[in-house]
C-alpha cells in the first residue's frame, strides 16, 4: 500500500481509541472540562449505562459562539499556548483532543453561553460532519450531550459491558471527581434515579462532609484520620479500619495535589501498609491525599491520568507505606475505635485531621491546597514512643506464657505467681478510665468481660494475646530474639516430611532464637528457644508450626514476619486456659500498649464495646 495521509475523521477516531474506552471515560473528559471552566455545579445524566445518552451540564464560563467549531477541532485548546505553559499546566486538560475524539465516535451536541453573550449557541456533530452554529436557549454554562456512543466503531462497541457494569464505572468515576472537589456541587442521575447528590461545602471540614455525602457515614465511623509529612511531602486522609475491609478495591481513593488518580504504585504502597493487619484476600477502604511540589511529580504522563510519574519513585512509595503502617500501628485500645458490632458504637478518642482538598481560586480556576512545608512527625508519635520505652512495662509476657499449660492440663495449679507489681487490678471499675477497663470474669475460656467507665467490653483473649506476642516477637527480631538455653533439650517427635521441611527452613528458626538439631528422621532436639516462649509448651508450638497449620490465613508478605506470626498464632492458641484476674488485667494492659492491638494477625477484631447507653437501650430503660 502506498503511504498517504489519513483523513481527519480517522485521526480523531484513532485518538479516541486511546482515551475513550467506555462511557465513564467520556464523562471524565466532560466533567474535567467543566471543572476547568470554573463550574460550581455539575449535573451528569446517563441512560443505558451511558451508551444511549450522556449529558453533562455545568454553570462554568461557557464558550463564545465563534469558539464552538474550534472546540471540536483537534489540538485546539484555550488552556496552553506555549511550552512554558505546558510545564506549569494546572488545568485538568490541555491536549485539545477530548471533544473532537468524542465527537468522532458519537452523535454530539454542544450548547454553550458565556456571561457576555445575549443568547446561547449550539452545534451538533456526527462522526466527521458538523452542523452550522445556531442560536439556542440556555443560561450561562455549557451542556454536552453524547448519544449512541461508538455507533460508528463496532469493534469498540464490542468491548462495552452490560449496562449495569458501565453504570457502576460511571458511578465510581463521579464519586472520585466529587471527592476531589468538595467545593463543587455534583449530581449524577441514571435515568430517573439519583445516584449521587452532593452539595458544595466550604470550610475546614469540607473534606469530611464530602466523604460522608459520597461514601456514607459508615465509612467515616470505621475510619482512622491520619496525616504524616516529611519535608515538602504530605500524605493524609482517612484509613478504613482493617476490620472494615472489603471484598473489592472499590473503596480505594487516591488524590495527588487534589486530583483523582488511580495509580498502581500508590495503591500498592498503601496495601503494603496494611499487610500486617488485613484478613487474607480483603481490600482496605481509604481516601488518601498526597501533596507534594509539582516538580516532584508528573500527573500528566498518561492521558487519562491512570498512572503518574514521581521523580523519586522508591522514596514516595516507602514514605507512604511507612506512614500508613505507622497510622495503623495506632489501632490499639484507646487510640482508635474498636470494630463496631451491631449495636456497638465506636468508642475511644479520634484524632482530627483536616482533609487536604483543592480549593477554588477567586478567578474561578481550581487551585490545589498548598503543600505544607513543615516537617512534622507522625501524629501519634509521642504515644508510640512511650509505649515502646523499655523498662516502662514491668510485666513480661513470658510470665503469662511460662505458666501456660497445654489445653486439657489442670489449669491454675501450674501457674506460678504473676510477677507484675500492677498485676492486682484496681477494683473501682466505675471510675476506670483505661480503654479496656477492669476485668471481671473470663467466659468460656475465650473472652474476658471487663468494665470501663463507659460500659462493658468483651475481649477475645486469644486474638489479643496473639497480637501482643506477634508485636513483641517482631520488635525483638531485628536485634536477634533473646533466647534461653534449655537445661535439658526438649525432644519433639515429627513426621519425617515435616522434619525435613523444618530443617530446610532452619535459618529462619535460628534467627527467631531457636537452636535445634535432628536426632533421627523423626526426632528433633531443641536446645535453645526464644525467651518469650515457655519450655512447657514449646514442643506443641513447634509441632503445630511445623505442621504448617493455618499458613495461608495470613496476609503477611514478608517471610520472616509470616514465620513470627505463625509462631505467635500457634503460641496463643496453646495458651488456651483459665486466667486469674491478675493475668487478665495484665493482658488488657498489654493490649492497650500494643500497636495494632485492635485486630489479630488475621484481621479479626480483638475486642468490642457496649456502652451503658446501649445496654439501657437493650433493656428499654429510661423510656
Ligand atoms: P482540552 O480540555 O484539552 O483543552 P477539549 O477537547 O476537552 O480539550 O476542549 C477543547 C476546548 O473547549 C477547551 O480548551 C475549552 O476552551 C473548551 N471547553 C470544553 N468544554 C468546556 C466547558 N464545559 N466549558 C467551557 N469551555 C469548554
Ligand atoms: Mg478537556
Amino acid at each position: 500500500m502506498p503511504i498517504r495521509l489519513l483523513p481527519e475523521a480517522l485521526i480523531d477516531q484513532i485518538a479516541a481509541g486511546e482515551v475513550i474506552e467506555r462511557p465513564a471515560s467520556v464523562i471524565k473528559e466532560l466533567v474535567e472540562n467543566s471543572l476547568d471552566a470554573g463550574a460550581r455545579r455539575i449535573e451528569v445524566d446517563i441512560e443505558q449505562g451511558g451508551i444511549g445518552l450522556i449529558r453533562v451540564r455545568d454553570d462554568g464560563c461557557g464558550l463564545a459562539a465563534e469558539d464552538l467549531v474550534l472546540a471540536l477541532t483537534r489540538h485546539a485548546t484555550s488552556k496552553i499556548a506555549s511550552l512554558e505553559d505546558l510545564e506549569a499546566v494546572n488545568t485538568l486538560g490541555f491536549r485539545g483532543e477530548a471533544l473532537p475524539s468524542i465527537a468522532s465516535v458519537s452523535r454530539l451536541k454542544l450548547v454553550s453561553r458565556t456571561a457576555q453573550a445575549a443568547h446561547a449557541s449550539e452545534l451538533t456533530a456526527e462522526g466527521a460532519s458538523r452542523s452550522e452554529v445556531r442560536p439556542a436557549a440556555q443560561p450561562q454554562g455549557t451542556t454536552v450531550e453524547v448519544r449512541d456512543l461508538f455507533f460508528n466503531v463496532p469493534a469498540r462497541r464490542k468491548f462495552v459491558r452490560t449496562e449495569a457494569t458501565e453504570s457502576s464505572h460511571v458511578a465510581r468515576l463521579v464519586e472520585r471527581l466529587a471527592l476531589s472537589r468538595p467545593d463543587v456541587s455534583f449530581r449524577l442521575r441514571n435515568g430517573a434515579r439519583v445516584v449521587l447528590d452532593a452539595r458544595a461545602v466550604e470550610g475546614e471540614t469540607q473534606g469530611e462532609a464530602r466523604i460522608r455525602a459520597v461514601l456514607g457515614d459508615d465509612f467515616m465511623e470505621q475510619a482512622l484520620p491520619f496525616e504524616h509529612s516529611a519535608g515538602p511531602v504530605w500524605v493524609g486522609g482517612w484509613l478504613g479500619l482493617p476490620t472494615a475491609a472489603r471484598a473489592t478495591q472499590d473503596g480505594q481513593f487516591w488524590f495527588i495535589n487534589g486530583r483523582s488518580v488511580r495509580d498502581k504504585q500508590l495503591m500498592s504502597a498503601a496495601r503494603l501498609g496494611y499487610r500486617d493487619v488485613l484478613f487474607h484476600g480483603r481490600h482496605p477502604a481509604y481516601v488518601l491525599h498526597l501533596q507534594l511540589p509539582p516538580e516532584l511529580v508528573d500527573v500528566n504522563a498518561h492521558p487519562s491520568k491512570l498512572e503518574v510519574r514521581f521523580r523519586d519513585q522508591r522514596q514516595i512509595h516507602d514514605f507512604i507505606f511507612r506512614a500508613v503502617t505507622w497510622a495503623l500501628g495506632d489501632t490499639r485500645p484507646g487510640a482508635a475505635p474498636p470494630m463496631p458490632v451491631g449495636l456497638v458504637a465506636p468508642a475511644g478518642a479520634r484524632t482530627p485531621a483536616p482533609a487536604p482538598v483543592a480549593a477554588p481560586e477567586p478567578g474561578g480556576a481550581p487551585a490545589h491546597a498548598p503543600v505544607r512545608e513543615t516537617a512534622r512527625g507522625p501524629v501519634h508519635a509521642p504515644a508510640r514512643e512511650a509505649a515502646r520505652e523499655p523498662g516502662r512495662d514491668p510485666w513480661q509476657l513470658a510470665a503469662v506464657l511460662e505458666s501456660m499449660p497445654v489445653p486439657g492440663e489442670p489449669a491454675l495449679a501450674a501457674a506460678p505467681a504473676v510477677r507484675s507489681p500492677q498485676a492486682a487490678p484496681v477494683y473501682a471499675p466505675e471510675a476506670d478510665s483505661r480503654p479496656l477497663g477492669t476485668p471481671l470474669a473470663q467466659i468460656r475460656n475465650t473472652y474476658i468481660l471487663a468494665q470501663t467507665a463507659d460500659g462493658v467490653v468483651l475481649v477475645d483473649m486469644h486474638a489479643g494475646h496473639e497480637r501482643v506476642l506477634y508485636e513483641q516477637l517482631k520488635a525483638q527480631y531485628a536485634d536477634g530474639l533473646p533466647s534461653q538455653q534449655l537445661l535439658e533439650p526438649v525432644v519433639v517427635e515429627l513426621p519425617a516430611h515435616q522434619l525435613e521441611a523444618l530443617l530446610e527452613n532452619q535459618a529462619e528458626w535460628e534467627r527467631a532464637g531457636f537452636e535445634m538439631d535432628a536426632l533421627g528422621p523423626t526426632r528433633l532436639a531443641l536446645r535453645r528457644i526464644p525467651a518469650l516462649l515457655s519450655n512447657t509448651t514449646i514442643a506443641d508450638i513447634v509441632r503445630s508450626v511445623a505442621a504448617g497449620e493455618g499458613e495461608a490465613e495470613h496476609h503477611i508478605e514478608d517471610a520472616s514476619d509470616r514465620f513470627l506470626a505463625t509462631l505467635a498464632c500457634r503460641t496463643s492458641v496453646h495458651a488456651r486456659r483459665r486466667l486469674t484476674l491478675a493475668e487478665m488485667d495484665a493482658l488488657l494492659r498489654q493490649m492497650e500498649r500494643t500497636d495494632r492491638a485492635n485486630q489479630c494477625n488475621h484481621g479479626r477484631p480483638t475486642w468490642v464495646a457496649l456502652s451503658w447507653k446501649e445496654l439501657d437501650h437493650l433493656f428499654l430503660r429510661g423510656r
